[in-house]
């Protein structure tokens, strides 16, 4: 379009993370300059830095900063913003809100306060679909919620049934009943539900789905009255109602479901005159398979959702570039016919987030590592991502990392491509859902496009099994430690062209002993001995060789018997992380690591790192030594192991004889400077 007819010049954007920075990406695109809110705790994030103007609104409470109207109008006057896009979440869907910014003259990227108000509430929005010939959950939504009717409305539909809270959102305030025994406490408990969280205890009744899928239609409308879909998702892969990984289009579904279901969706949008992306949720009862299942509307989500950019890949069109054109009373940039030509292939993704899967799915908080949403990933894949490396995930806000999408010609490659894309994506610091999705991704079934909404409850025990630790991960860990520290020390060195290249290895010890903690608090020691360019690292029985050790950037990588291979480490005083294709692992390390020590200039002192035997020493008091020199060479563990001398001078004591046995800890040699 061009730049006389722009009517917003200038867009503030009422959000934080992912989603306020993918909003900027399409401003950026066109020639639309950007306004950040931030709360006090936002103030170094990513989407204020990647803003042309920010305003601070507040502290990190969302209650007190991005939910107080006053302070989000009051930001886009002083910023000089033209209009408002709420993203999701937040004030996305407050009608008041909406109201406000057309009071103030700003326009609001959205749909009107009345097309919000009608969708609402989940009973009033059901007989409005009702009398649009629209199919709905059959049930009971009506005004009297005397338990008495309730319990005869519920026998009508038959158990086992469903309660909802009216105002419910989120999964929050939803009951299963299964027996008529159980429903006055359930009657109870959603009504509390209701009024606790949303202030409204009325609640309706339907059928409960006993094997649902979740496909939801994206529908777009403009201000002339038009309204087309864009496909539909299927967002069925869910746990405790809330979507995990969303695709499109539906596997496995007939382009008449697709019609039907599309007409549906446009005449949803339509009876409320809509205006904007909106999202007409709909289940699917598949106990019979998804061919002609009976489909009915669950509600409609007035706001951009989190998982537009499926759409975005098989349509090719940008959503947030429709809703500023929409808004700004342009007509919508497609057809039916030419969107229903347009949409190409298959499109995944999956939702990172800051939680324990193996663990109750606990959410963390912590300093996010590794992570590189600006990563140089393939052509045909994603990140969007609100945080990078070195930000917080902290208590105020949602624990979303950040979405991963890929694309593919068939449902296979999408899938195959997005399970790539996860497996190079590393993320360390704090506890993350990336494995568990990576399983979810594999998982036969999922691959096979079975999906309902019980699937991960029913493979929770493949899906959701701890990590199992073994020595061969102390191992790697080890190597990890080796590598990381030559690469520290190569880069402390660089200025030097006499130690520019592996000159540095002569001067390190040949062996040392690394010691880790398990997760039931046992100590493991590990061997790591370095013989013509190989590094040996042994434990008990395990060993591994590797050779052509090499660091770059936080990728690890090694031959391993011929096979080059590659993981993600960080490797600090504390712990080493691992991550693999498969897995994200922390090893802690035991607090003092004997024999050759961290610093380039070594300690003087040499203690024994566990108890053993002294099989030989190899130097006498008054002998000079060069950092790397054995000084011994003790047994511990049933394994020999040379120490070496951490740094060069003079041996000023030698604490122990050959055929002592040393406690962990004993003083066995000191080091003086040079005289
Ligand atoms: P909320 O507004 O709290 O998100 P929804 O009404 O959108 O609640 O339902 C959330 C999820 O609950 C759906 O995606 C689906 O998995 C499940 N669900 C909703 N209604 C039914 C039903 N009648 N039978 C079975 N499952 C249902």
């Amino acid at each position: 379009m061009s730049e006389e007819t722009r009517k917003i010049r200038k867009l503030l954007i009422a959000n934080r993370g992912e989603i306020a920075c993918r909003v900027m990406m399409t401003c950026r695109s066109l020639g639309i300059r950007t306004v950040a809110v931030y709360s006090d705790a936002d103030k170094d994030a990513m989407h204020v830095a990647m803003a042309d103007e920010a305003v601070h609104i507040g502290p990190p409470a969302a209650t007190e900063s991005y939910l107080v109207i006053d302070k989000i109008i009051g930001a886009a006057k002083a910023a000089g913003a033209d209009a408002i896009h709420p993203g999701y979440g937040f004030l996305s869907e407050n009608p008041t809100f909406a109201n406000t910014c057309a009071e103030e003259g700003i326009i609001f990227i959205g749909p009107s306060a009345a097309s919000m108000d009608a969708m609402a509430l989940k009973g009033a929005a059901k007989k409005l679909m009702t009398d649009a010939g629209v199919p709905v959950v059959p049930g009971y939504h009506g005004d009297d919620q005397s338990p008495e009717l309730l319990a005869a409305e519920a026998e009508k539909i038959g158990f086992p049934v469903l309660i909802k809270a009216v105002a419910g959102g989120g999964g929050k305030g939803m009951r299963i009943v299964q027996h008529i025994d159980e429903l006055p406490a359930a009657i109870e408990a959603a009504r509390r539900e209701g009024e606790n969280s949303f202030a409204n205890g009325k609640l309706l009744i339907e059928k409960l789905i006993q094997k649902p899928r979740h496909i939801e239609l994206q529908v777009f409308g403009d201000q002339d009255g038009h309204a087309v879909h864009l496909f539909e998702r299927d967002c069925s892969l869910q746990r405790r109602h809330q979507k995990v990984v969303e695709e499109a289009p539906a596997p496995g579904m007939s382009p008449e479901m697709r019609r039907a279901m599309g007409e549906a969706a446009v005449k949803a949008a339509q009876a409320i005159n809509y205006v904007g992306a909106g999202t007409v949720e709909f289940i699917v009862d598949v106990a019979d398979g998804l061919d002609d299942a009976p489909f009915y509307f669950m509600e409609m989500n007035t706001r951009l959702q989190v998982e537009h950019p499926v759409t975005e890949m098989i349509t090719g069109q940008d959503l947030v570039e429709w809703q500023i054109a929409v808004a700004e009373g342009q007509p919508l940039p497609l057809s039916q016919d030419e969107v229903d030509v347009l949409t190409n292939g298959h499109a995944v993704e999956v939702r990172l987030y800051a939680e324990d899967p193996f663990n109750g799915f606990l959410p963390s908080i912590g300093t996010i590592g590794l992570f590189d949403p600006f990563a140089d990933v393939p052509a045909n894949t994603r990140i969007d991502a609100g945080v990078r490396d070195g930000d917080e995930v902290s208590i105020h806000y949602d624990p979303m990392i950040g979405k991963l999408i890929a694309w593919g010609e068939t449902r296979e490659d999408a899938v195959h491509a997005l399970s790539g894309l996860l497996a190079e994506t590393p993320v360390i610091g704090l506890a993350t859902n990336r494995d568990f999705l990576l399983r979810a991704l594999r998982h036969p079934d999922f691959v096979a496009g079975d999906v309902h909404t019980g699937f991960i409850g029913q493979y929770e025990d493949e899906l959701l099994a701890a990590h199992e630790i073994g020595v061969h991960d102390y191992l790697l860990a080890s190597v990890s430690i080796w590598a990381n520290r030559q690469t520290v020390y190569a880069a402390s060195q660089s200025n030097d062209p006499w130690d520019a290249h592996d000159g540095f290895r002569l001067n390190l010890p040949h062996s040392e002993l690394l010691k880790f903690e398990s997760a039931d608090g046992e100590q493991l020691v590990v061997t790591l001995e370095q013989t013509s360019g190989q590094l040996a690292a042994r434990s008990g029985d395990s060993q591994i060789t590797v050779s052509d050790v090499t660091v770059s950037g936080n990728s690890l990588s090694f031959n391993d018997n011929g096979v080059r291979r590659q993981l993600f480490i960080s490797v600090n005083d504390e712990t080493v992380a691992l991550v693999d294709a498969e897995r994200t692992i922390s090893l802690k390390r035991h607090a003092r690591d004997g024999g050759g020590g961290d610093d380039a200039d070594g300690p003087g002192t040499i203690v024994a790192p566990m108890p053993g035997k002294i099989l030989e020493i190899k130097v006498a008091e008054g002998d000079t030594v060069s950092r790397g020199d054995p000084l011994l060479v003790m047994e511990a563990m049933k394994m020999e192991q040379t120490i070496a001398a951490p740094r060069d001078g003079t041996i000023a004591t030698v604490g122990a004889k050959d055929g002592d046995q040393v406690g962990d800890g004993s003083i066995l040699i000191v080091i003086e400077d040079n005289s």
